[in-house]
């Protein structure tokens, strides 16, 4: 089947009992199990079956079947929120005197996580400026290397092939960040990543209305991703969640192609204007990661950030003159946001490691949309003239 097929029929089907096409909503937190013997069969792993829905939930096992079907992976697993999948994967294949590396920037919840949580684990974290610098010196003792495909908010690119082959060497697992792309765009596994996680708050879901998150891969790095998650850290997602992200998926293809025929508009328009410093948006020519994202994933995803030349105060005064994109920070919802991350997400970080993610003062970030791209230009244009 292809994707967009996929994206319709995969992990779902009629309700064997009533036909209902949709996955029914299981609101239930435990199930009777009828008899003492399948009780001890089912809680001794001898018999599958619903227990409690911290470990699972038939409406989360529809989805998750789907969700694995789409990546190429044995297994997906579905948790209460992004960061829940970050700090699974983590605290589940990393162990005290471990290393991990990153490059930076990863997402500031991740960088925070690793820094101010993990760290007390006895896990020493590695940061690595690119992946020309992770290729030539990643650490032999490294168990684990994350990076995101495309970085937040400078966009920069990070070559999943280098990673992959850094990795390969010292016997690292690899561990992709995809929410920027979705695995419309990207399947990290079928390219030989070893998981996969997203923010399934963002793209995946696509409507703004849940927090939920996503880790797939291969079975025996799933199992204790799985216990840790759900058992231990108890991160389960409500089965009303669930329904609403299985709901948004169906339409991923559709959307991210709005999405990225609105970005491309936006970002040729912001290039054009002599208010706009500097457009950093990887589907421009000029954009140092522009041949190698056309040539390993073939698609520049929908963020856009710009530079404005000022600080603080030009950044405010355009921002607060925006009438159509919100305010507001995540991405990948159907309406267009704009957000300050110097004095919002990335607000908590000393200056200096601000500047090394490449977040300036002027620097606004913009998530584009599904709607009429001359709407949102015309937005930003009235935006930029009154500078
Ligand atoms: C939002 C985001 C996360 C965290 O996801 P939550 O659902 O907010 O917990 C992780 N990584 C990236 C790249 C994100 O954009």
């Amino acid at each position: 089947m292809h994707f967009k097929t996929q994206l319709i029929h995969s992990g779902a089907g009629p309700d064997r009992e009533t036909g209902a096409l949709n996955t029914p909503i299981y609101l239930s937190s435990t199930f009777g199990y009828g008899s003492a013997e399948t009780g001890r069969a089912r809680f001794g792993g001898e018999q599958e079956g619903y227990i409690y829905s911290r470990m699972a939930n038939p409406t989360v096992s529809a989805l998750e079947r789907q969700l694995a079907s789409l990546e190429g992976a044995d297994e997906a697993l579905v948790l209460a929120s992004g960061m829940a999948g970050v700090s699974s994967v983590f605290y589940a294949l990393a162990s005290a005197g471990d290393e991990v590396a990153v490059i930076d920037p990863v997402y500031g919840g991740t960088a925070a996580f690793l820094q101010q949580t993990l760290s007390r684990a006895g896990i020493k974290v590695r940061r690595y400026r690119d992946d020309g610098h992770l290729l030539a010196d990643l650490d032999p003792a490294t168990r684990l290397v994350l990076f995101e495909p495309l970085t937040n908010p400078d966009l920069k690119v990070n070559d999943h092939r280098k990673i992959k082959a850094a990795a390969d060497r010292v016997g690292a697992i690899t561990v992709c960040d995809n929410t920027f792309l979705s695995p419309y765009l990207f399947k990290p596994l079928t390219a030989g990543i070893d998981i996969v996680l997203h923010s399934g708050t963002k793209y995946l879901s696509g409507h703004g209305d849940i927090i939920a998150g996503v880790v797939a891969g291969r079975r025996e790095l799933m199992q204790p991703i799985r216990t840790l998650g759900l058992k231990h850290l108890g991160a389960a997602i409500g089965p009303q969640e669930a329904y609403l992200l299985q709901r948004g998926l169906r339409t991923l293809a559709l959307r991210m192609d709005a999405h990225l025929a609105g970005a491309a508009r936006v970002a040729e328009f912001l290039t054009a204007h002599p208010r706009v410093h500097r457009v950093l948006y990887p589907g421009l020519h000029g954009h140092p990661g522009h041949s190698v994202l056309a040539e390993s994933i073939g698609a520049f995803g929908a963020m856009i950030s710009i530079e404005l030349n000022g600080g603080f105060d030009t950044a405010s005064r355009f921002l607060d003159k925006l009438a159509l994109f919100t305010q507001a920070v995540s991405l990948g919802d159907l309406e267009s946001l704009a957000c300050h991350p110097a004095s919002t997400t990335h607000a908590a970080m000393d200056a200096d490691s601000r500047a090394n993610a490449g977040v300036t003062d002027d620097l606004v970030r913009l998530s584009i949309g599904v709607e009429d791209p001359a709407d949102l230009i015309a937005d930003l244009q009235q935006a930029l003239d009154s500078l």
